[in-house]
């Protein structure tokens, strides 16, 4: 693959970002007040206004920006929760990382690529939890090109567990492809692309990247851009928090996504929010350079939420149970369950390794135990992927959710999906307590027509049907 740059655009102004920071550095109450009062009517925010929201240091204020996002994000997805879980494939990477465990300089790492066997099996085992939505992951190395990408993605396809079914939707954190390769993930049926910056800090990126195809700033900022030109309309950006200054990242992510919109009419899909954290061969990931506090990492996430309310944001299990509880309420609308986060860790007797592992799990829970603890924290479970296998992607799915349709299809979706989960997957526990969730999620249905529509196909989930979705 030919690293072409020539066409690449460079949409992030790191002067705007800092003048923008600095005109917004003492923050009035009264304006701050003014800027949640439109971000509760989900008119989204400017960088301005985001500016403003980070460095307010008024505590009621910043109790106010959780309500107001907490508010936003249940006035457009409800209660709703979608689950994934991430299979790693390859920790074979050629680039140098400074806070990855794969970087190519750590000769600690046992270094494996599943094979087509090992894929199957792997992915047999979610499919047994009950899994139906996985991210693959992938380290980088010309070896695995685009086309072997391809390949891995249809072998999770093809694997069909005679127990459980099939996984439903596979999105993909790979290293930037060129737009030939972007074109042979969508004839493969990707769901989303997902890439993150990890810095838009030119000289922060340029010191942490030390080697590899990776070092390319423009290559990468440029990927999304790529996979649209590709016909790949779902893609999610994401940064890595402890890199650099956490409100400059914040800026630029809405840049990008600005830019996004600006080019191809539709946003980010999902926007991810990785904190650094420990991995062996990382001297760096022990002590980041710009560690984030629990506070600012949640006003992170709220402000992302009122920022661009329309966007999925998604939280993985790098951060532990307890506070993983506290910032799914100030926005989050997907997350991930029982990870592993290394290739083979599914099937591995002996997981929990730190010698072959990206970073170290601050959720280990197993996925049942998660999704109980969803259901007591008021939360409906979804594996729904009914927009997708319907063409409802991209620009056409960010219209359909503006105008209200979430709650109109998606809920009832989100509750056929939990009620196969109870039925085929849950523990005893689980069953009991996702069951008496979801009769009261169909008393709460007011219109008779749709609570009929609902109960009916429950009934037939009940009775053994399977996949059913509006
Ligand atoms: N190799 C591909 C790439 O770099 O785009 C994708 C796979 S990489 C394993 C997925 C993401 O993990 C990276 O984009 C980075 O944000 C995140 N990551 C890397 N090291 C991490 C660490 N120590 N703690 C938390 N997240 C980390
Ligand atoms: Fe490789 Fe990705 Fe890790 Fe960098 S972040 S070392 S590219 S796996």
């Amino acid at each position: 693959m030919l690293i072409d740059t020539s066409t690449a655009k460079d949409f992030i102004n790191e002067d705007a970002i800092w003048a923008t920071i600095e005109k917004a550095d003492t923050p009035d109450p009264a304006e701050v007040r003014d800027i949640l009062a439109k971000a509760a009517e989900r008119k989204g925010l400017t960088q301005y206004e985001t500016a403003v929201l980070l460095q307010n240091t008024d505590k009621d204020l910043d109790e106010e920006i959780f309500s107001t996002a907490m508010a936003v994000k249940q006035g457009i997805y409800g209660n709703r929760l979608v689950l994934f879980a991430p299979l790693y494939i390859t920790n074979e990477c050629c680039n140098k990382c400074a806070y990855c465990g794969f970087n190519a300089d750590n000769d600690d790492l046992d270094r494996r690529t599943l094979n087509d066997a090992e894929i199957a099996s792997e992915t047999r085992v979610l499919e047994d939890l009950g899994q139906k939505r996985l991210l693959l992951v992938y380290g980088e190395h010309p070896r695995l090109d685009a086309k072997w990408i391809a390949h891995t993605m249809q072998v999770v396809y093809d694997t069909i567990s005679e127990k459980s079914g099939e996984i439903r939707r596979v999105n993909v954190n790979c290293a930037p492809l060129d737009v030939d390769g972007f074109r042979a993930l969508q004839e493969t049926g990707i769901g989303t692309y997902q890439c993150f910056q990890e810095t838009y800090h030119r000289k922060t990126y340029e010191k942490v990247h030390l080697a590899g195809r990776k070092t390319n700033y423009l290559w990468r900022l440029n990927a999304l851009h790529r996979a649209q030109e590709a016909g790949i309309d779902d893609v999610a950006m994401g940064a890595l928090f402890g890199l650099y200054d956490h409100r400059f990242e914040m800026l630029a992510l809405l840049q990008h996504a600005e830019q996004l919109e600006k080019d191809w009419g539709v946003g980010p899909h999902t926007i991810s929010f990785p904190r650094m954290e420990p991995a062996l061969g990382s001297e760096m990931s022990y002590d980041p350079p710009y560690a984030i506090s629990k506070h600012d990492f949640k006003k992170v996430v709220a402000i992302l939420r009122l920022a661009v309310p329309y966007t999925g944001l998604i939280l993985t299990t790098r951060e532990n149970a307890e506070y993983r509880r506290e910032l799914i309420k100030v926005g989050v609308s997907q997350i991930s369950g029982g990870s592993r986060t290394y290739p083979g860790a599914y099937t591995d007797p002996e997981y929990d390794r730190p010698d072959v592992q990206q970073f170290c799990v601050g959720d280990n829970r197993s996925f049942d135990e998660v999704i109980r603890d969803v259901v007591e924290q008021g939360y409906l479970p979804s594996w729904c992927t009914a927009c997708y296998r319907l063409g409802r992607t991209g620009e056409h799915f960010m219209e359909l959710a503006k105008k209200g349709f979430i709650q109109k299809f998606c809920h009832p979706n989100a509750m056929m999906t939990f009620n196969e989960y109870l039925n085929d997957y849950a523990s005893p526990e689980t069953r009991e307590a996702g069951r008496l969730f979801l009769e009261k999620e169909l008393k709460g249905i007011g219109d008779e027509k749709t609570h009929t529509r609902i109960a009916e196909r429950m009934k037939r989930i009940d009775a053994g049907e399977r996949d059913l979705y509006f």
